[in-house]
């Protein structure tokens, strides 16, 4: 399976991989240099991959007014090191996800197309049936043409004897 076609689910482990954030912890909570609720994000560097920090709820823009604080202690380098294997597991078992279900269409989308060649090949036999029938039904109808007109010259012949 050709790997430029698993742009979409790509997309998918990346969100997964989004600084996500939480609004609501437990306790206690913890304000930003403006006094506002710090909301808490998890980093997902390759440095802090699932390292979860608190910050202002716009904390990745320009408003920002630099409040930082860690929640978890830094995992250290073997535990990064799993993290980041795990993840790229995540991805590949993403990816054969989506190539299955693509092959898996792909066959739909194959007995979708014999079945149209079917009822294609059932029309054609039908129109040829019908073919023949107004064929015969043309050829008897000559045939009543003429049998008609020998009869009517033999009966003009008929009525012109007596
Ligand atoms: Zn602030």
């Amino acid at each position: 399976m050709a790997s430029s076609s698993t742009g979409r689910c790509r997309w998918r482990v990346v969100l997964l991989r989004q600084p996500n954030r939480e609004e609501e912890y437990e306790p206690p909570r913890r304000y930003c240099n403006h006094g506002m609720v710090a909301w808490r994000w998890t980093m997902w560097t390759d440095g802090n991959p699932g390292r979860r920090f608190y910050g202002y709820p716009l904390y990745n823009q320009d408003r920002a007014c630099g409040f930082f604080s860690w929640h978890d202690n830094e995992f250290g380098e073997r535990a990064n090191t799993v993290i980041k294997e795990l993840l790229d597991d995540i991805d590949k078992l993403y990816d054969e996800n989506c190539n299955l279900r693509r092959a898996k269409h792909g066959q739909r989308l194959g007995k979708d197309i014999d079945a149209i060649h079917g009822e294609l090949r059932k029309l054609k036999r039908r129109n040829e049936l019908y073919d023949r029938e107004l064929r015969k039904g043309k050829n008897k109808f000559k045939v009543a043409m003429t049998l008609l007109s020998f009869t009517c010259v033999w009966l003009c012949v008929l009525y012109l004897k007596i």
